[in-house]
């Protein structure tokens, strides 16, 4: 298999994306996707904004295997999650994880998503007394305790900077913003199968860069990490964003292999 034709963060409209996992399926097959891997957003009961509801996981199951059968010979639907940190769901029940945190609990105890909006953003700095970088810190340590939870795939390793592009809410330059990226790095070494390359935030135009930054790619080949590009795609047209361009900085960072998911869900390395 080559990296453009697995592709395992993708998201349908029975969480926050658009189309459904049959358009997400014919999208994968007419670009000749063998494996589409399905991750939707694990549900989480303190908040339904963007996750699947009970109801719809029932049926996020049902329509992938209703698709295997479909598509059987042509393209594999594997039956992923996007597991969040406070998520009730079961890891082990799925054929992979994509485990992510979206949220830091500030001072106040409060849970805020650091991804959803601004105001979200805006609240937890607010929780953290203004103290960005002690937000970036709790995020980072929130990283670290996804990656003990030993997903297949850890998710979008520096979401925190999503929506910090003109540097605001902290200084990603900052030692102390360093520090604690790297200690949470480091926490992940030989946990996750994979830290994904995620062109998510650049698809949907909020940063020029993808998670993560280079210094923690590097530091991850150092590490002896291996790594997955990914889309975070939220649409069927995006299902292979800016592969050719990840792959490239991936081998900037000193990797000449990638980790793919084949149609058994098992892994697989391929060339970058
Ligand atoms: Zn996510
Ligand atoms: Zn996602």
């Amino acid at each position: 298999m080559t990296y453009l034709e697995c592709t395992v963060h993708c998201h349908t409209n029975l969480c926050d994306g658009k189309n459904t996992p049959a358009e997400m399926a014919a999208a994968a097959a007419a670009q000749g996707i063998k494996v589409l891997g399905l991750s939707g957003h694990s549900h989480t009961p303190h908040d339904d904004s963007y996750c699947m509801t009970v109801e719809n996981t029932a049926r996020y199951r049902e329509e992938i295997a209703r698709l295997n059968e479909e598509y059987a010979g042509r393209l594999t639907v594997l039956c992923g999650l996007e597991w969040d940190q406070w998520s009730d769901e079961n890891p082990a029940e799925w054929d992979y994880t994509v485990g992510s945190a979206h949220y830091v609990t500030g001072p106040s105890g409060i849970r805020h998503s650091v991804d959803h909006n601004l105001e979200t953003l805006q609240a937890a700095f607010d929780d953290f007394g203004g103290d960005g970088l002690a937000m970036a810190e709790m995020y980072f340590a929130a990283v670290a305790d996804v990656a003990r939870q030993r997903p297949t795939v850890l998710g979008h390793f520096d979401l925190i900077k999503k929506l910090n592009g003109d540097g605001r809410f902290f200084d990603e330059n900052h030692p102390r913003y360093r520090t604690a990226a790297l200690a949470a790095l480091e926490a992940a070494a030989g946990k996750v199968q994979a830290l994904e390359i995620n062109t998510g935030g650049v698809a949907r135009g909020y940063r020029e860069e993808f998670y993560p930054a280079p210094f923690l790619l590097k530091r991850w080949k150092e590490l002896g990490g291996e790594v997955i590009l990914t889309a975070d795609a939220h649409t069927a047209a995006g299902l292979l964003f800016a592969f050719d361009r990840a792959a490239e900085y991936a081998k900037a960072c000193g990797f000449d292999r990638a980790i793919v998911l084949n149609a058994r869900g098992q892994l697989e390395f391929c060339k970058l």
